[in-house]
């Protein structure tokens, strides 16, 4: 989709300015022979082109008609195809002719003498686009997606043809419609609550020696307070989850084609899931899928119980250099070594959280260079990621650098892949 947005600031319905909650959208077609956005978007934004008839919806009253709706697509001055938004989403239009004001957002295709099958293909593909966006961004099931003619029938909109003149001579109908775009939601993926998380292969040789598939959330449940008392504080449980997060995705990646990813033995992590504690629970979803990451790869984040006072080497211990975990002095760690030395010290960890050191400084120490990064959202990010999301695209959409679109949408780690998607064909 090439969306550009250039507001009907002039026109009554804009001036009226009543919201809507879209529910569906309403697909029209200008039923004239001009397929030139400028005859209808003006003033020219150097895209455009002038409309010198000077007869653009931009104004009180086009044509003399109360008219507006939420869109055009159709041609740029260079021939290519782009769609302007020229309502906010979530203001009324008056585009049906009927009820469907009320509820649907409502663009225009700009016709040709339906005789362009190239140019048919091309405005096809930009609506079906500008359907799934919409859709995303407010959650429309792509069956409340219609043509006017539709809206017709449905008693919502006045008894007008389009979309159903057009659609036809090019082997199209609204029903292909309609499964295009919600193939093109299914292939993008919903949203960020339905992202899937990561999962864990676990061999409970403790219980009953089998391999259970779970949530990597949910394995840290058992793993976390199996490691550490759940009696330490909280910043010292979540270095400790973060740790263990991080451990584990190592194992996860690096288990493919084996059983399974770890046991429930310290030869791996220590995990029972009888001593769950809503202490450690807390820990887990405070951190929720954070792990540490070092050159944007999982870190191999070991730790043991006690360094004696002196981390070690991965290298001395193991015989690999990892830069992440070197020998240096640890002065929180009182206690005598106990464990291979490497990485955290967990009664090091307990030490710097009673000091008053955060559980991103206990890491910072123990596993120097490496960044913290979410796998998947936090809880609070979930819910309220559709509504930043929604700001977000409002915003861009007024975005004139494509390259300042693209950056704040990257910052959004976990942005839909549909609006990554987006801002990849929008900066094309
Ligand atoms: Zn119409």
């Amino acid at each position: 989709m090439n969306l550009h947005k250039l507001l009907f600031t002039r026109n009554e319905c804009y001036i009226a300015g009543q919201p809507l909650n879209p529910t569906g959208i309403m697909v029209h077609s200008t039923g004239a022979n001009n397929p030139n956005l400028r005859r209808y978007v003006n003033p020219d934004d150097g895209l455009l082109g002038v409309n010198l008839n000077n007869n653009q919806w931009n104004q009180a009253r086009p044509d003399g008609r109360q008219v507006c709706v939420h869109a055009f697509i159709g041609k740029l001055k260079c021939g290519g195809i782009a769609t302007y938004q020229t309502l906010p989403w979530d203001m009324r239009g008056w585009h049906s002719g009927g009820k469907a004001n009320d509820t649907h957002i409502g663009f225009e295709i700009c016709e040709d003498a339906l005789t362009d099958s190239a140019y048919f293909a091309a405005v096809y593909q930009e609506a079906v686009e500008l359907c799934v966006f919409l859709c995303e961004l407010y959650s429309i099931a792509p069956e409340n997606v219609i043509c006017h003619s539709e809206g017709h029938k449905l008693g919502i909109a006045s008894n007008h043809a389009d979309v159903m003149h057009w659609f036809p001579i090019h082997g199209k109908n609204m029903d292909m419609f309609r499964a295009d775009v919600k193939r093109a939601i299914v292939g993008t993926g919903l949203s960020p609550s339905t992202d899937a998380e990561p999962t864990i292969r676990v061999l409970t040789t403790r219980t009953d020696n089998v391999v259970h598939i779970m949530s990597l959330e949910e394995y840290l449940r058992g793993v976390v307070p199996s490691e550490m008392p759940a009696s330490w504080r909280p910043e010292a449980l979540k270095a400790q989850a973060v740790a263990a997060r991080s451990y584990a995705l190592k194992k996860i990646e690096s288990s493919q084609g084996k059983p399974y990813d770890v046991d429930d033995t310290t030869k791996f992590q220590a995990y029972r899931a009888d001593r769950i504690d809503p202490r450690t629970d807390a820990a887990i979803e405070a951190t929720r899928g954070m792990i540490l990451t070092f050159n944007g790869k999982t870190a191999e984040t070991v730790y043991s119980a006690s360094n004696g006072g002196r981390t070690r080497a991965a290298k001395e211990v193991w015989g690999g250099y990892i830069q992440y975990l070197p020998a240096q002095e640890d002065t929180f760690n009182a206690q005598a070594k106990n464990g291979h030395g490497v990485g955290m010290s967990q009664h090091g960890a307990k030490a710097r959280a009673e000091a008053g050191h955060d559980f991103k400084a206990i890491l910072a120490f123990y596993y120097p260079g490496t960044e913290i990064e979410r796998i998947i959202p936090s809880s609070s990010q979930q819910q309220t990621s559709r509504a930043d999301y929604q700001a977000l695209i409002q915003s861009r959409c007024a975005f004139s650098d494509p390259t300042a679109v693209w950056a704040a949408l990257n910052a959004h780690k976990f942005a839909d892949e549909i609006y990554r998607k987006w801002a990849e064909s929008y900066t094309k």
